[in-house]
């Protein structure tokens, strides 16, 4: 069917690591197309908090691949139309253990632009925080609403950028220039394969040497009693046990400790507080990770609860409601990023620590290198 046209390079699955990849391809000068199962994405991409943030990635390599990933956020945002919808972070400290983990993290390279504040100068600026010991301010994040933002960015990458894409197409096999899809083959010399958490289609036995789990995730949208604006992105004491880039320091030990014993069912379910805002005011919380070999299909109020609790904990919102829940799932490993060479011109890459949208710009350049090579 549309075995007569040509491509450098195709994309399979339009999620943000295939999006960026195609992106980057085109940036090179390749003739690009993207080939999707669904008629739309429904994966991670559009399933996530939209939260591209930086603070808090692993050390080293994956922290800078953030802050190029946010930098290219920054060029790309405008021209396709997508709204950032707030900038920044704030970690409320309600321990002296996370104070100290904070004033560690400001101490490394990662720390740079970003302070600690103190409570009344945390109040002036967010009036909803509730109270606590400080608030690690960072000016890096972005945020933008994924459900809107990777249908925006698909269509820009397609009327602006000559990218082709193909939807409810599933790529069935690749035997390059041959790709051989639901729909007929394709002609590509080299292929980026994006599969999300869809390890089983695609070289499963490549896959498979990346030792991944499934995580997933609940999520709940929140609407607030009376108006209210979250100056950018909150996190909470969990989340500095969570996200590696404080985890991973030694002082966050005594914080483990603390939080073991007085939140250990938080622990248990992967809970920490992430809170975003979209554009009408609503509020994106989350999140809770369960691990397993498959996708968790069911979702549990318990956790949901939890969440909730700790959103309160949080932000003083009295009287707020639940508009919608979700789950979502990503593939996970012990590495935060896989790609391998699957066969000669095909690469396959996923992001493997829950960071794609903070991650993506950056590793879709790798990749593009690597199926160049
Ligand atoms: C609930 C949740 C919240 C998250 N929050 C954040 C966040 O705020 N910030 C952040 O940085 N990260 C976050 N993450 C992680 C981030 O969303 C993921 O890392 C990222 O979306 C993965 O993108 P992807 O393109 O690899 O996968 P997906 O978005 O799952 O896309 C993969 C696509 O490939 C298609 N596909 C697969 N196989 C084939 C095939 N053979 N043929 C055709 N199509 C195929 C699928 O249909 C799918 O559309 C979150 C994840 C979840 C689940």
């Amino acid at each position: 069917m549309h075995s007569n046209k040509h491509y450098d390079l195709l994309v399979v699955g339009s999620g943000i690591i295939g999006l960026a990849s195609a992106y980057a391809a085109r940036k090179a000068g390749l003739r690009v197309a993207v080939v999707e199962r669904h008629a739309r994405c429904i994966g991670a991409s559009v399933r996530n908090f939209g939260f591209v943030t930086v603070t808090g990635q692993r050390r080293g390599e994956h922290w800078s691949r953030a802050m190029h990933t946010r930098n290219v956020w920054e060029q790309v945002a405008p021209q396709a139309g997508i709204q950032v919808v707030h900038q920044g972070l704030y970690v409320l400290a309600q321990r002296p253990e996370a104070i100290t983990v904070l004033e560690a993290f400001l101490k490394t390279e990662m720390g740079e632009g970003c302070r600690l504040l103190s409570m009344a100068e945390a109040k002036k600026k967010f009036p909803t925080l509730q109270d606590g010991l400080g608030v690690l301010h960072s000016p890096h994040e972005r945020r933008v609403e994924s459900r809107d933002a990777i249908p925006q960015l698909s269509r820009w990458l397609e009327q602006e950028m000559g990218i082709d894409f193909f939807w409810n197409t599933t790529v069935h096999g690749i035997d390059t220039p041959s790709v051989h899809t639901s729909r007929g083959t394709f002609h590509a010399e080299r292929c980026i394969v994006c599969p999300g958490h869809d390890l089983t289609t695609l070289y499963p036995e490549v896959i498979a040497q990346a030792g991944i789990r499934m995580c997933t995730l609940q999520m709940l949208r929140v609407q607030p009693a009376s108006p209210i604006r979250l100056p950018g992105s909150v996190m909470s004491d969990l989340s500095l046990v969570r996200y590696e880039g404080y985890a991973d320091l030694p002082e966050s030990a005594p914080l483990r400790e603390v939080l073991e014993r007085e939140q250990a069912a938080y622990l248990e379910q992967g809970i920490h507080l992430i809170a975003v805002q979209s554009a009408d005011g609503s509020l994106v919380v989350g999140d809770s990770h369960v691990y397993g070999s498959s996708e968790a299909p069911f979702a549990s109020e318990h956790t949901d609860a939890l969440i909730l609790q700790e959103m309160h904990r949080v932000l003083d919102l009295p009287g707020a409601t639940i508009s919608e829940r979700w789950t979502g799932t990503y593939a996970s490993a012990a590495d935060v990023v896989y790609k391998a060479q699957a066969a000669p011109g095909v690469v396959v890459g996923i992001v493997t620590g829950g960071t794609g949208a903070s991650t993506s710009f950056a590793f879709a350049e790798e990749l593009v290198q690597m199926a160049l090579a």
